[in-house]
């Protein structure tokens, strides 16, 4: 589904992606691993357009991606979240749901005008569809908290509830669970699971913690200093040399 073609992402001299090519399969959930600086945060910023690339290409279904940005990668259900989360501190965790863009159909101030009783329907809707999300995420009894007062963890699972408002084929998730207690990230854990195996979607997940992508990823991706190092499952990963190396070396 995404295809990464040798590429490259430079800091004036410096490499931090140097020559990466990536295959994520749809309906896998890939791991991405490797020590701090490996380049990992860098790659996902290039595919999800945050950053161009110095060179080299992106593939999704086929279609040439690359340099897209990030709201038109957002149409095609390519999304990413971010290492720190950047909810809405001041408004509720069902406020900050019902604001994802692409929720709503976007009228313009005219229609909302005459077509009032449709935008009210629609707000029921949304916030149907906000509940269903907390419910899935088993936060409902969260959902008239304002979102700056949740935890790390769930501020987490806020980020990904943000990626069920919306139709989303591949999420790109970025540390999920730095930072985030072990029951939680279970939780965080389950919810990738289900929507992988229940609503069919496609992850690659950036993670330290080895215990969460073993439960979770097949294939591991490894890098380090800017090159894909390895990629097989998490137990063959585990016993690589290079890779044992890799994070030795650091
Ligand atoms: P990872 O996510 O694997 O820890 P990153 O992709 O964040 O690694 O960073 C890879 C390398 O690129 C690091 O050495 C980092 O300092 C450098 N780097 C990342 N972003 C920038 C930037 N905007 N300007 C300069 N160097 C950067
Ligand atoms: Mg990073």
């Amino acid at each position: 589904m995404i295809e990464v073609h040798d590429l490259h992402r430079h800091f004036g001299g410096f490499r931090a992606v140097d020559g990466a090519s990536v295959r994520i399969e749809t309906g896998s959930i890939t791991g991405l691993i490797g020590p701090n600086g490996a380049g990992k945060s860098t790659l996902f910023n290039v595919i999800a357009g945050v950053l161009p690339p110095t060179s080299g290409r992106v593939v999704m279904d086929g279609e040439d991606i690359t340099g897209l940005p990030p709201h038109e990668l957002f149409h095609k259900g390519l999304l990413r979240t971010f290492q720190l989360a950047h909810e809405f501190s001041s408004m509720t965790v069902r406020e900050n749901l019902m604001m994802v863009p692409g929720a709503q159909s976007g009228e313009t101030i005219w229609k909302t005008w005459f077509q009032r009783g449709r935008i009210a329907a629609e707000e029921r809707t949304l916030r149907r569809k906000a509940d269903e999300v907390l419910e899935f995420l088993t936060i409902r009894h969260l959902a008239d908290e304002l979102a700056g007062n949740l935890s790390g963890g769930q501020k987490k699972l806020l980020e990904l509830g943000r990626t069920m408002m919306v139709d989303a084929k591949i999420v790109f998730l970025d540390e999920v669970g730095a930072g985030v207690n072990r029951t939680l990230l279970m939780t965080i854990a389950d919810a990738i699971i289900r929507l992988n195996k229940e609503r069919g979607y496609t992850f690659c997940v950036i993670e330290h913690d080895m215990d969460f992508i073993g439960k979770l990823c097949d294939p591991v991706i490894v890098m380090a200093e800017g090159k894909v190092l390895a990629k097989g499952s998490a137990q063959d990963i585990m016993k690589n040399e290079a890779v044992i190396e890799a994070y030795l070396g650091t």
